[in-house]
């Protein structure tokens, strides 16, 4: 199988299951028991703590494990929510992801908020100007923007834009579950309150993820049990999920060019041998292993389906709208309709792919358009 759909999941890194095989077997203990034996996966968690800190540049005690990057979105949302009780008015953008616009909604429909979403251009731009003019002082209790899109890779200045909720005192909360270990982060050098991210788009497990909950602001826990991650996460510790967590955030760390050279060789090619191919949001700094790729007159489900013949796989937009109905929400928001949405394809690559794996796509997709368009 060619694997090439890497933003809905990654492949675990060999190295990362090595490390966590300890604590899947012989190390098992539960690490808030004071013995030896549960010191020992005490400083395995702590470990992976510091790993997954230096990843996106904030201190070991900010990281705060959870069961996922949805988890982390929630927990962060919750937390801002209960700290300002009294504003009830959040703003997002129209191109998150539904671990964030679905408890949007949940508020919205039956806690009375307010949301606002923030649009973008056909390029998947946001204008920070429409941030500003947004944020109300008064009434705004957060502001919530992804780092980087699944759908499109598109990067939003997220810097900038916790810089302009900071000076209005407003929570600031970043999805980062695809940008982070895909482009360096440092929350350090931001006004981030809160972050997400995930293991298994990473080469770590699924099933967990960190969120980053700045020291310098409060924070409420949405678990109450047994006290554990500092208060903040209740409920015994995943500890191979946590080590592995840590180990797939240590091999992220290194400069990975060669995912850069792999999308940006394909789309080169694409442009070169097929008609009319386009690229969304490639005006904009994007993610490095992100193409979505719209082919007019060949539509996505058919594409895929002849892709799949030659056992390569890769998405129809974001892996959660799969198999629904309705276009992509993020490529509707930028405008295309719904007819042209259905000919966009996710092409999403890893370290862990080849120049020959994508050799191999680059001439399945020139054979399978002109099928398609010979319909
Ligand atoms: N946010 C974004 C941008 C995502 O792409 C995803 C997963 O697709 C999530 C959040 C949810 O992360 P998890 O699958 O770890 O719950």
């Amino acid at each position: 199988m060619i694997y090439l759909d890497n933003n809905a999941t990654t492949p675990l890194d060999p190295l990362v299951l090595e490390e966590m095989m300890p604590f899947l077997g012989p190390q098992f203990a539960n690490p808030g028991s004071g013995s030896t034996f549960g010191r020992a996966a005490k400083k395995a968690v702590e470990k992976a703590r510091t790993q997954v800190a230096t990843l996106i540049g904030c201190e070991a005690e900010e990281i705060i494990f959870t069961s996922g990057g949805t988890e982390a979105d929630n927990a962060a949302i919750f937390s801002a929510t209960e700290l300002s009780p009294e504003r009830k008015h959040i703003v997002t953008s129209a191109v998150e992801h539904d671990a964030v616009l679905a408890y949007l909604k949940w508020l919205e429909e039956t806690r009375g908020y307010e949301i606002t979403k923030l649009g973008v251009n056909p390029q998947g731009r946001l204008d920070l100007a429409e941030l500003e003019a947004a944020i109300d002082p008064d009434k705004t209790a957060l502001v919530t923007l992804m780092w980087a899109n699944n759908e499109t890779g598109v990067i939003f200045p997220i810097a900038e834009a916790s810089n302009i909720a900071a000076e209005e005192e407003v929570f600031f909360h970043t999805d980062a579950v695809q940008a982070a270990g895909k482009i360096s982060l440092s929350v350090s050098d931001t006004s981030i309150h809160s972050l997400a991210l995930s293991g298994h788009k990473i080469h770590g497990p699924k099933g967990i993820g960190a969120m980053f909950a700045s020291k310098n602001v409060g924070f409420r826990p949405w678990f109450h049990g047994g006290g554990q991650e500092n208060q903040r996460r209740s409920g015994t510790e995943n500890v191979a999920g946590i080590v592995g967590l840590g180990k797939a955030a240590e091999l992220a760390l290194s400069a990975h060019e060669n995912v850069r050279k792999l999308r940006d060789h394909f789309e080169r090619e694409l442009a070169s041998k097929i008609d009319g191919v386009q690229f969304q949001g490639s005006e904009m700094e994007r993610l490095p292993n992100t193409s979505n790729v719209r082919i007019p007159g060949a539509n996505s489900e058919g594409l895929m389906i002849l892709l799949d013949m030659k056992v390569i796989c890769v998405s129809a937009g974001s892996a959660c709208h799969t198999g629904a109905l309705h276009p992509s929400p993020v490529l509707a928001a930028m405008g295309l309709d719904a007819e042209a949405a259905r000919e966009c394809l996710r092409i999403s690559f890893s370290r862990l792919n080849s120049t020959e794996e994508v050799e191999t796509l680059i001439s399945a997709m020139i054979a399978a358009t002109e099928r398609m368009r010979s319909i």
